[in-house]
């Protein structure tokens, strides 16, 4: 795969919501690389969910174009093949079924393709293992701590190896604890599988963890920042704003090709 090919490209994307009353989302241009991890920031009522949900293709926009892996996605059947084998998504509110133990949860994610129950559950359990939830795999969600749901939320978001995980505020719910240790588990999920993240919360520190934040402002990117480089990775012009645009700073660039 060329390094310069984008893995979702959203252009000149608008949602407006009952019949143009209310503006959630107004000319948004980004572009998300394989295996990069950006925060998305922004007050209640931005446009953060509104734009997750059309990366994820749950709601189409109003106006503008989604391209995946510079192909634009348009029709429900195709965004729904992308949701069941490509990207994976964590939600605040965990949205477990609750008939469900954690391991059936995880399975369920896995229906519809071609593999055993057995190798089934296999892949349930050790994506549970990965998680740090063995024990907790034949247990039902309100038999679980918001932190344990949220982690079996996470590895049942991951059993399809997405390139792409979505998190829309999957610390929302947490104790500062909690939120630490699901964003660390997410990060690290994300580094040993190469996939890209997209991180929305509130918390800045936590945004501060990806390599850029994304700034929403009454559903206008008003700023991207990259953030200051780890002592792990090449020193990179660090914290720089950028006027958003859509496509990488330079630094970023130049960071992404010393890599
Ligand atoms: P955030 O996730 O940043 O809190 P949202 O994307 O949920 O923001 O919402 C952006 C704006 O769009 C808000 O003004 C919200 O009230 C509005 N909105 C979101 N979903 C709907 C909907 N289904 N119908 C009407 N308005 C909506
Ligand atoms: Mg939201």
């Amino acid at each position: 795969m060329a390094e310069h090919s984008s893995l979702i490209r959203v252009e000149h994307v608008d949602r407006v919501y009952d019949d143009g009353a209310v503006t959630a989302l107004r000319d948004i241009n980004l572009i998300i690389r394989p295996n990069e991890c950006a925060a998305i920031v922004g007050k209640s009522g931005s446009g953060k969910s509104s734009l997750i949900h059309i990366m994820s293709g749950c709601d189409a926009p109003t106006a503008g174009t989604v391209y995946w892996h510079d192909e634009s996605i348009w029709r429900q059947e195709d965004w729904r093949r992308l949701r069941a084998t490509r990207i994976g998504i964590v939600f605040q509110e965990f949205h477990l079924l609750p008939a469900l133990t954690a391991a059936e949860n995880v399975e369920l994610a896995l229906m519809g393709h071609c593999i055993s129950a057995a190798d089934r559950a296999r892949r349930a359990s050790s994506l549970l293992e990965r998680v740090g939830l063995s024990d907790r795999a034949r247990h039902l969600p309100t038999e679980l701590s918001g932190g344990e749901r949220q982690r079996v939320a996470i590895a049942r978001s991951i059993a399809n190896d997405p390139e792409l995980i979505l998190a829309d505020e999957p610390t929302g719910n947490l104790d500062s604890a909690n939120a630490d240790a699901v964003v660390e588990l997410l990060l690290n999920i994300r580094r040993d599988r190469g996939a890209a993240l997209i991180l929305v919360t509130h918390d800045e520190s936590l945004a501060a963890r990806c390599d850029w934040r994304i700034r929403l402002k009454d559903g206008a990117i008003e700023t991207e920042q990259e953030e200051e480089a780890t002592e792990k990775e090449e020193k990179a012009p660090a914290g720089k704003l950028r006027p958003a645009r859509g496509t990488p700073s330079p630094a970023r660039r130049a960071r992404k090709r010393k890599k």
